[in-house]
């Protein structure tokens, strides 16, 4: 997709961070918008920075772990907007504590949201992104989608599987022909709400938690940047259809904030996949503000 100009994007999580850039970026753009979150307040903020920037938008609350209703809003989109040309799979939450401390039911979370709300997102639009003939789906893992921490087994189980979805569903829709590109971003460290926003297990102190957070982040963002979600005023690069986007330093493609250090990932024990080669869908928040 070279442009957005008359694009209909969909961007779920929209209320806060990585969603809310994206979405801004994208109304600035000249695209179409179908907004969500289950977070009201934040979402209503959102949508009036997108209609600042003149955009068309539609706002819903929508839990993406919610199955039937995302197929319904799916559909209720197509129908309103007349295609879909752009789907972010965005929304997710983090949760902290060790295997044997959590709960079934902490991991269920987990899951549902960051694992199932993607192949939700997933299944229900891809028959219209086919449909339009122009089609993208952008689906967010993390750099803990690619190697994995003490104390975040659900949320690396569910950024794994997401990685290993989204870059199967490439491959079928390069070997079916379709016209549908497909790209799993891994941001690392960026500057948004998430940890505060998240859970723990008992015994765990949220704040110190968020505290921690905040500096893995800034050791995560590359020298001199500070991991805002909105990246900087780089020209796009969201023209290549590559498959994986994953936050590295040796990267000329990769918006900034989304960007970590390769000797960090080194150092924690990963293999660092290079040159970054990927410049797809949420390369677009490279250049918001
Ligand atoms: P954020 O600021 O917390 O934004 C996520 C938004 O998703 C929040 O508004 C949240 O609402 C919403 N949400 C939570 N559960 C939902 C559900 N079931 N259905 C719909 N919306 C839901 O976090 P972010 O950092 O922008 O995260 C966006 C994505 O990037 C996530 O998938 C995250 O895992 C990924 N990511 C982030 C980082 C990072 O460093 N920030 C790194 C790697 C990957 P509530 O506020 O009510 O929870």
């Amino acid at each position: 997709m070279t442009h957005f100009t008359g694009k209909v994007a969909v961007v779920t999580g929209a209320g806060s961070g990585i969603g809310r850039a994206l979405s801004v970026e994208l109304a600035r753009r000249g695209a179409r918008l179908a907004i969500s979150d289950v977070d009201l307040a934040g979402l209503a903020d959102t949508e009036a920075l997108v209609k600042a920037a003149g955009a068309d938008v539609r706002s819903d609350s929508l839990d993406v772990s919610q199955r039937e209703l995302v197929l319904s809003y799916a559909d209720s989109v197509a129908e309103q907007f007349g295609a879909v040309n752009l789907v972010f799979n965005n929304a997710g939450i983090a949760f902290t504590g060790t295997i044997e401390q959590m709960s079934f039911k902490d991991i269920d979370r987990v899951m549902d949201v960051d694992f199932w709300g993607v192949v939700n997102g997933t299944k229900a639009f891809l028959p219209h992104l086919i449909a339009s003939g122009d089609g993208h789906v952008i689906n967010i893992s993390s750099i803990f989608g690619l190697f994995s921490v003490p104390t975040q087994s659900a949320y690396n189980a569910a950024k794994f599987a997401v990685r290993g979805f989204t870059e199967s569903l490439r491959q079928e829709m390069l070997n079916e022909k379709r016209p549908v590109k497909v790209t799993c971003v891994h941001p690392g460290g960026i500057k948004t709400n998430i940890a505060r926003n998240s859970g723990q297990v008992d015994g765990l102190d949220h704040d110190e938690l968020a505290g921690a957070f905040d500096k893995l982040r800034a050791h995560l963002a590359p020298q001199g940047r500070r991991g805002d979600p909105q990246g900087s005023r780089e020209e796009p690069t969201a023209r290549a259809d590559r498959c994986r986007c994953l936050g590295c330093s040796t990267s000329s493609c990769v918006p900034p904030a989304l960007a970590t250090s390769g000797s960090w990932l080194r150092s924690a024990g990963a293999t660092v996949v290079g040159k970054c080669d990927v410049r797809a869908g949420l390369a677009v928040s490279r250049s918001a503000s």
